[in-house]
């Protein structure tokens, strides 16, 4: 495994020095005239350093909503931006009330432990009630519906017919939501992107068109790794294929 470097700044300076940062970009700053053999050099031999800071980095950067807890502050909740207030209250971490969070002032140094928890209860729940409505309705019944950390995709349906979402479905508008549990939904019985499919998608939201152009929108909450993480977009797809005969994929899990 090798070192991908992202940046390289050079600058007016004596030493040279690696630095990972919090998104686990590997940056390097280096004096004006050092030769590049000298910079690899300095970055093989701390190789294993900067992988392994490296994926820490990565690891923490997922589940981190990178906010400061601050009275006012905005928190996104089914598409809208949410008021925080910080309560004196000891028995509840946080809760959520017509338009505005309240987070306990004894629970600030865990607060984005909080929030994330809040967050996947209520996509488990959300997802679940929209889940079986379509399911009622259209007869296409699953197993379950499961919320899992994923950032590189919103959404996947697996071959043993449970639904699979990103707790950060949470955080887009309500119709969104919708076609996202409609497109995997589609996916139990039709396990491709045919023509076939999108109808029986059409079937179950006739404008759902306007709601996967609206997701696109929301694409910079899952796409912080977009451009390190090759296998990014191998697992995206766009509308222009919609009505293009694709042929039967073997795979298990379609995701979007
Ligand atoms: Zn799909």
């Amino acid at each position: 495994m090798s070192v991908k470097v992202d940046q390289i700044k050079r600058t007016d300076r004596k030493t040279t020095e690696i630095e990972v940062s919090v998104e686990g970009h590997i940056i390097v700053r280096a004096p004006l005239n050092e030769p590049m053999e000298k910079i690899e050099e300095l970055i093989e031999s701390k190789k294993f350093w900067l992988l392994r800071t490296q994926q820490i980095s990565r690891a923490k950067y997922i589940n981190d909503l990178h906010k400061k807890y601050e009275e006012g502050e905005k928190f996104l909740y089914l598409g809208i931006e949410r008021d925080l207030k910080i309560v004196d209250n000891p028995e509840i971490k946080l809760t959520y009330h017509e338009g505005t969070f309240y987070l306990s002032k004894y629970y600030l140094k865990v607060a984005n432990k909080c929030f994330i928890d809040w967050y996947k209860d209520r996509a488990r729940e959300y997802v679940s009630d929209i889940a079986d409505r379509f399911s009622q309705r259209y007869n296409v019944p699953y197993k379950k519906a499961i919320i899992k950390d994923s950032f590189r995709q919103w959404a996947s349906c697996s071959g043993d017919g449970n639904l699979n979402f990103s707790w950060r479905v949470i955080l887009v508008p309500p119709e969104v939501i919708s076609y996202l549990v409609v497109h995997e939904l589609a996916h139990i019985n039709l396990r491709n992107h045919s023509s076939e499919y999108w109808n029986k998608v059409e079937q179950m939201m006739p404008d759902y068109i306007k709601y996967e152009n609206l997701l696109k929108e929301y694409d910079h909450i899952l796409s912080i790794f977009k451009n390190d993480m090759g296998s990014f977009d191998s697992g995206k797809e766009s509308t222009s294929k919609k009505k293009e005969n694709v042929k039967q994929n073997k795979q298990l899990e379609f995701e979007i």
